[in-house]
């Protein structure tokens, strides 16, 4: 039998494997291998054909020693629990990682957006906060956009909290529009941030970005702003691999001599598949799923969802892989670890690989909270320069220890948490 995957089970076995190595008192291992806070809830909502249908929601702080609880809200049909603990327990060590004042969060609704009209996902996002009001806030907690949940969504939901409560309050979330208190450079920040990352890794690697390649899982807001960037500094991707939403099935489109995004994008429909006989005219191959893998490229880009390199198809990564960026939270599991360890690929864990989003989510909330807005360079170049130091920071101690990469960043994050429960008090 398959063994059923928990994102939490990992996440509790990544952060144990470090918790003993720096021999972390019991009572703060305790206290952060588990969320401090979870909401369980119902979201019942009027579908337009006049029937209620009742979706489940969550918001899981896990810490928030550090500053108010960040991270996104996912929709997600196959959202549980589990998954939306893990995601909170990531975002405590990616906001640690990258040190921003801030802990860690994550909501998530079972429910498939795709099947539902724009006014039942208004509904769905004015319900989703009237269930959390009191529990999330400019200094509580802040959500923000994740898998499919996105700026239209955070403004709904922004509208509704301040319906609630009175007055305007653009820091209850980020991600929104920079019509109504967004951040220049969100939009691209973490397909941005991750490239930032790739283009530091490689010069430690002492391999030249120009004519480097890459292969991509995913072809969403994360995917195709790594890919741009990647492309600007002068690299290639030679393939994505993208969910298809009418064959409920992932492919890979290959092109060796380099993908064009903008004319994927233009084929591609609302719900984020792209249309395979244009492609196949365009003469990109399409191979099944895991194929991306399998692409002689020096980069491997996971920014799709969890669980996606596993010990059962790690041993497909082609032999040229150097360097492995996590875009995706929890791409990787333990026994793939393994894998890659014992390959030598360099690995940027997804904590700090994908700090991107939430990095630029803390500067937006810092201009809505002062209601002053930046201009866009200023944005990237701050955002470049956070992305850089964590890295260096992060990379400079695997170099001291031997620790593999995920572990350094771990060992990192876990302390700076740790600290701040302790000078609370809480442990
Ligand atoms: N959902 C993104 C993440 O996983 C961004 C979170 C945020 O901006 O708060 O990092």
């Amino acid at each position: 039998m398959v063994k059923q995957f928990n994102a939490f089970e990992m996440a509790q076995q990544q952060f144990d494997a470090v918790a003993e190595k720096l021999q972390l008192d019991g009572g703060t291992t305790e206290l952060l291998r588990w969320p401090l806070r979870e909401y369980h809830f119902l979201v019942p909502v009027r579908m337009d054909d006049g029937s209620v249908r009742v979706f489940k929601g969550y918001r899981v702080q896990h810490n928030d020693a550090r500053g108010p609880a960040k991270g996104g809200i996912r929709f997600h049909p196959q959202e549980t629990v589990d998954t939306v603990r893990a995601l909170s327990m990531w975002m405590t060590w990616k906001c640690a990682v990258v040190d921003i004042p801030l802990g860690g969060g994550k909501g998530g609704v079972i429910c498939d957006p795709h099947n539902l009209s724009p006014r039942e996902q208004e509904a769905l996002c004015r319900g989703w906060i009237r269930q959390v009001v009191r529990n999330v806030g400019p200094v509580q907690d802040v959500p923000a956009p994740d898998v499919m949940t996105n700026p239209q969504h955070m403004v709904w939901m922004m509208d509704e909290y301040e319906r609630i409560t009175g007055g305007h309050q653009p820091g209850v979330i980020t991600g929104k529009p920079v019509e109504v208190g967004g951040s220049l450079g969100r939009t691209e920040a973490t397909g941005f941030g991750v490239v930032y990352t790739v283009r530091e890794a490689l010069s430690r690697l002492r391999i030249q970005i120009e004519g480097v390649r890459a292969s991509i899982q995913g072809f969403g807001n994360v995917a195709q702003y790594a890919a741009k960037k990647l492309i600007e500094l002068g690299g290639s991707v030679v393939a994505v691999a993208c969910w298809d939403n009418d064959d409920h099935a992932a492919y890979t489109f290959v092109k060796p001599e380099g993908i064009d995004i903008d004319f994927l994008l233009s084929i591609t429909d609302r719900f984020g598949t792209i249309d395979k006989d244009r492609a196949r005219e365009a003469k990109y191959d399409i191979l099944p799923a895991d194929a991306w893998l399998a692409q002689e490229a020096e980069i491997l880009i996971p920014a799709a969802l969890e669980n996606q390199i596993t010990g059962d198809n790690a041993a497909q990564m082609h032999r040229r892989v150097k360097l492995i960026a996590e875009g995706a939270n929890g791409p990787t599991t333990p026994e793939a670890d393994a894998i890659i360890k014992d390959r030598g690929i360099f690995l940027i864990p997804d904590f700090l690989c994908n700090a991107g989003g939430v990095t630029c989510s803390y500067f937006e909330q810092v201009q809505s909270n002062m209601n002053f807005y930046w201009p866009k360079d200023e944005v990237l170049e701050r955002l470049d320069q956070k992305m850089t130091q964590a890295f260096h920071a992060v990379a400079d101690l695997a170099d001291e220890t031997g620790e593999y990469m995920r572990d350094a960043a771990y060992m990192i994050a876990i302390q700076k948490v740790a600290t701040a429960c302790r000078l609370r008090g809480w442990v």
